[in-house]
């Protein structure tokens, strides 16, 4: 199966590195996060315009703020793009701005939104939830497809076990048992799975090896400054640099990169 985003085929031969901030914040760091993934050979951009944080008193998000600002940006990068949606009512706000949908680890049991999503012409990704059983997320993916919208990505992004080192536990396992069973694309988001950007880098090249359909990198202009997850972002250079050795990855599997 392959899924389109934009021009982007993911689940075809080739890689694809989804790439931008946790967050939109503001005019400048979006903008110049989407430049600098593009230069490095990102050819999806993320950008969470409502956050699904924790605690309430983090920031939430820029909402219906970042519309024009999203507009602007995918105009001049030509960059499709991947945001979450987290309630129902957001899948029509955001239809003429985002390519594909995401649905949130905490929303992967979410079924009426994810029947709603069915019902929707644009693909979906769907994280898998921390606590999920692998098939327990295929069963997710079945409620969208089932609505008639076949054009769904998972997504694992690792998982919570005895392990309190890292923020997450990337689960390989499930990317290749979910290739072979699912028939869907899988791609792997190493940021929120280590939830640390020095060992992002190598989260992605695992994924490559292990046949992943690409990844979803979180990078930040100044990840200290970052208003979510800065401690897991890349730098631009951080990320220019794992890209060029991620080539070199996908090389060695006869691979090759998707560009825009
Ligand atoms: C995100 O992609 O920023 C995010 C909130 O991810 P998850 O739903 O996997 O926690
Ligand atoms: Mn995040």
């Amino acid at each position: 199966m392959v899924v389109e985003i934009g021009k982007i085929q993911i689940g075809g031969p080739k890689f694809t590195v989804i790439a931008g901030p946790c967050s939109i914040e503001s005019e400048t760091q979006f903008k110049d996060t989407a430049a600098s993934v593009k230069k490095s050979g990102a050819s999806v951009l993320r950008g969470g315009i409502w956050k699904m944080r924790t605690s309430q008193k983090a920031f939430q998000g820029l909402g219906a703020e970042s519309f024009e600002l999203i507009k602007k940006v995918k105009n001049e990068t030509g960059l499709p793009l991947i945001s979450e949606i987290t309630d129902i009512r957001q899948i029509e706000e955001v239809a003429g701005i985002v390519d594909a949908y995401q649905v949130g680890a905490r929303n992967m049991h979410n079924y009426s939104l994810l029947k709603e999503l069915g019902r929707q012409p644009k693909p979906v990704l769907i994280k898998r939830s921390f606590s999920a059983f692998i098939d327990e997320w295929i069963k997710s993916a079945d409620y969208v497809m089932s609505g008639g919208n076949q054009q769904v990505i998972l997504c694992e992004r690792g998982i919570r076990t005895f392990e309190t080192a890292t923020r997450n536990t990337l689960d390989l396992n499930a990317v290749v048992y979910a290739k072979k069973h699912s028939g869907l694309p899988v791609i792997v988001d190493p940021s929120h799975a280590v939830g640390i950007s020095d060992l992002v880098p190598q989260l992605c090249y695992a994924a490559a090896a292990a046949g992943a359909d690409g990844v979803m990198v979180e990078v930040h202009p100044n990840p200290k400054e970052a208003l979510s997850d800065g401690p897991q972002s890349l730098t631009f250079e951080g990320f220019e640099k794992t890209m060029k050795q991620l080539e070199k990855v996908l090389f060695a599997f006869d691979r090759g990169l998707n560009i825009i």
